[in-house]
């Protein structure tokens, strides 16, 4: 049942839906699509691009006949100039009409017996062209932008069709994108991060200061109001910049360093004066000794 009704849906619709009369009036030509590359930067403020795109244009020897000059295109005796053949064909709900697309002339209506040699019967000869393209400020990856007349010539004096460029935005290094918003990570050193202080972050506008607060906490996210992508429609809307920062922990310390650190450490009483390998397993047995102190003297 299913390759049946196929057969007749696709008869009565998806036939009769491909198969195009003859059209002498002016018709629009088909777009065109092409690939620009630019920088998560120029994606954000925009830029100019200039593509090498090959157009089609009418012939100038045949002005778009496709015969050889001094000839002309002969009506199509299949179709009789219609573009089109109908058919009739039974099936189980009684006869249904079949137009189907002209086969010797392939829609034009027309047989072109002494071909044009610039074009080959073509009518249209191709040729590269370089197209400046306009990138507005906000655009994502994987959108286009549309350049008019710049497709598929029209035919019977119809318009060009467009072209669609789809933008493809490169990944940058340290920003991330989200629609309007930008992430981002900055580095805190362990000092900056307890003390507080000026920082200097990046983002697209170039560095930027910054306040840390003292005792800011690693993950700790920060809203850099406006500094994010604008807006495609207004381009003084723009979205934020969110910084995230990451506290890094000191590597490959010198011994002034070290010994600073463990001074630290003392003053932040979290390590015994004597040093040695059982330093950290001897608070605990201080603790055990004071709750046993502790149980002795409840007991008595
Ligand atoms: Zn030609
Ligand atoms: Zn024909």
């Amino acid at each position: 049942m299913g390759d049946i009704f196929g057969d007749i849906f696709g008869d009565l619709f998806g036939g009769g839906g491909r198969s195009r009369r003859a059209n002498n009036g002016p018709m629009k030509g088909a777009n065109l699509r092409a690939r620009v590359n630019i920088t998560f930067e120029e994606a954000v403020f925009g830029c100019e691009k200039e593509l090498e795109i090959v157009l089609k244009d009418e012939c100038t020897t045949c002005h778009g006949t496709g015969a050889k000059p001094g000839t002309s295109p002969t009506t199509c005796p299949k179709c009789n100039g219609e573009g089109q053949v109908v058919y009739t064909q039974q099936s189980m709900f009684g006869m249904v009409r079949n137009v189907q697309t002209c086969p010797d002339c392939h829609g034009t209506g027309k047989i072109i017996k002494d071909k044009c040699s610039a074009c080959r019967g073509t009518g249209y000869t191709s040729s590269r062209k370089k197209i400046q393209v306009s990138v507005p400020a906000g655009i994502d990856n994987g959108q286009s932008i549309r350049i008019r007349e710049k497709g598929e010539p029209g035919t019977n004096g119809g318009p060009r069709g467009d072209l669609l460029v789809e933008v493809n935005v490169a990944r940058h290094p340290i920003f991330q994108r989200q629609d309007m918003n930008i992430f981002s990570t900055a580095p805190l050193t362990y000092a900056q991060a307890a003390l507080g202080g000026t920082v200097r972050i990046n983002t697209v506008d170039g560095e930027v200061e910054y306040e840390v607060k003292p005792g800011t906490q690693t993950d700790t996210r920060i809203r850099l109001k406006g500094k994010g992508v604008p807006s495609l429609r207004n381009k003084s809307v723009r979205g934020d910049h969110y910084v995230t920062f990451v506290v890094q922990v000191p590597t490959n310390l010198n011994e002034e360093a070290k010994e600073a650190l463990r001074k630290f450490d003392e003053a932040c009483g979290n390590r015994p004066k004597e040093k040695g390998s059982d330093d950290f397993e001897k608070p605990e047995k201080k603790k055990k000794s004071f709750m046993d102190k502790l149980k002795e003297t409840f007991e008595d």
